[in-house]
């Protein structure tokens, strides 16, 4: 009989080789569990996904309820589902009133895609801005505003008309013209190893887009929920979004993702053609119990705020390591860059080996990420700081 490992390799397609799978049975808080009893300790939240942690028991709960009620009934906005409504009522009330109008999809990609396409409805234009080293998803339009050549390559040809930006770079914002449809950022690139913007650099960037009539959306996929120190990254920088894209830590472990804009811009996708945007499963009802009561959580047990002192925390410790050359860092997510001397593959199975899980980057060969669930405590920080400097220890000699 084939074990569930043989399995895995080969019948499930994956994005790329795994060569030492871990089978879990169970996850809980910042714990996984493996098949074999080993206890792993989850520092990167399913890749921002787990912000209050895995399994909180109020989202469980909240799922539970649900599931008594209904589960898809229509395709999307077709029907008044009281799980979209009230998940919809308690977002916008933590947004700003241009942002006020919220349509679901089931993931970041599909958030992505329909931003894009409200940004054409909306201006008439066909050239689109995005950023070297920015990530946006795996779909086609989301594909065409990935910023590294390499990965893009082989599927093209892909959207046209789009230009790419160096982040963080003031003069290049004047290539943003009147024939524009949307500039598409990440407030503090993911991908690229945790870049923060420059003092000033979104307000510009939003200057720049009010010169011109041009639509600037918000990738926050992955640093939205908190993992900033701020419900919204956004609201680190005084700057708010025509469009804001919302997916990963949103459902609290179940698929949900949101575009949010103003009615009045949302009406684009609603008239003239209508069906403008259509989803069949966008804003599962059960997963937007489960997202309703994740916001709480973070709103209730003041996650949120606790992100800055502990993310300093992995800082003041980690930086003193001799194979540490520099740490980038917001909120709860950290980038820790390790001098050019260590094999960072090696170093990443020496950090599996003590039983942490952490990722690289997509563009940053020499790097590695920190994002636990923001339920992490002090004592579980410091012991997983323990378990990385030993790594590190054994990854230099
Ligand atoms: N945008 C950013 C910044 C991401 O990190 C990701 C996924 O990693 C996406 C978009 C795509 O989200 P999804 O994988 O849910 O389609």
């Amino acid at each position: 009989m084939l074990t569930n490992r043989q399995i895995f390799q080969a019948h499930l397609a994956t994005p790329s080789v795994v060569h030492d799978p871990i089978e879990i049975v169970r996850a809980k808080g910042i714990y996984l569990y493996d098949n074999e009893g080993n206890e792993y300790i989850d520092l990167v939240s399913g890749v921002s996904v787990s912000n209050v942690g895995h399994l909180h028991p109020r989202v469980v709960e909240a799922v539970k309820n649900q599931l008594n009620d209904y589960m898809h009934l229509m395709v999307y906005g077709k029907f008044v589902q009281s799980p979209q409504v009230r998940l919809a009522e308690l977002l916008t009330k933590q947004l700003p009133e241009s942002l006020n109008s919220v349509f679901f999809v089931n993931s970041g990609s599909e958030a992505i895609e329909g931003a894009l396409k409200l940004a054409k409805r909306l201006t008439g234009r066909a050239e689109m801005i995005g950023f070297k080293n920015a990530y946006h998803g795996g779909t086609m339009g989301a594909l065409s505003m990935l910023g590294n050549e390499e990965l893009k390559n082989a599927f093209r040809p892909l959207l046209p008309a789009i230009r790419f930006l160096d982040f963080n770079n003031t003069e290049q914002l004047l290539q943003i013209t009147d024939k524009t449809a949307c500039v598409l950022i990440e407030p503090v690139q993911a991908e690229a190893g945790i870049i923060i913007p420059e003092k000033n650099y979104l307000k510009a960037l939003r200057a720049r887009c009010n010169k011109t009539g041009t639509i600037l959306i918000f990738d926050e996929i992955q640093m939205g929920f908190g993992r900033t120190g701020k419900l919204f990254a956004f609201q680190c920088f005084d700057v708010v979004p025509d469009i804001l894209c919302l997916a990963k830590a949103m459902g609290g472990g179940m698929p949900i993702g949101a575009f949010i804009s103003s009615a009045e811009k949302m009406k684009s996708l609603t008239f003239n053609p209508e069906l403008g945007h259509i989803t069949t499963f966008g804003g599962h009802p059960v997963s937007c119990a489960a997202a309703l009561a994740s916001l709480q959580v973070l709103l209730d047990e003041k996650l949120i705020e606790q992100a800055e002192t502990k993310g300093q925390r992995y800082v003041d410790e980690l930086i003193q390591h001799h194979a540490v050359e520099n740490i980038r860092r917001i909120g709860l997510m950290l980038g820790i860059q390790v001098i050019k001397s260590i094999d960072i593959n090696k170093l990443m199975k020496s950090i599996r080996k003590h039983r942490l899980i952490v990722d690289q980057f997509l563009f940053d060969n020499n790097a590695f990420r920190i994002a636990p669930p923001l339920t992490i405590t002090d004592s579980e920080i410091d012991k997983t700081i323990e378990l990385v400097y030993s790594a590190l220890d054994e990854s230099i000699q």
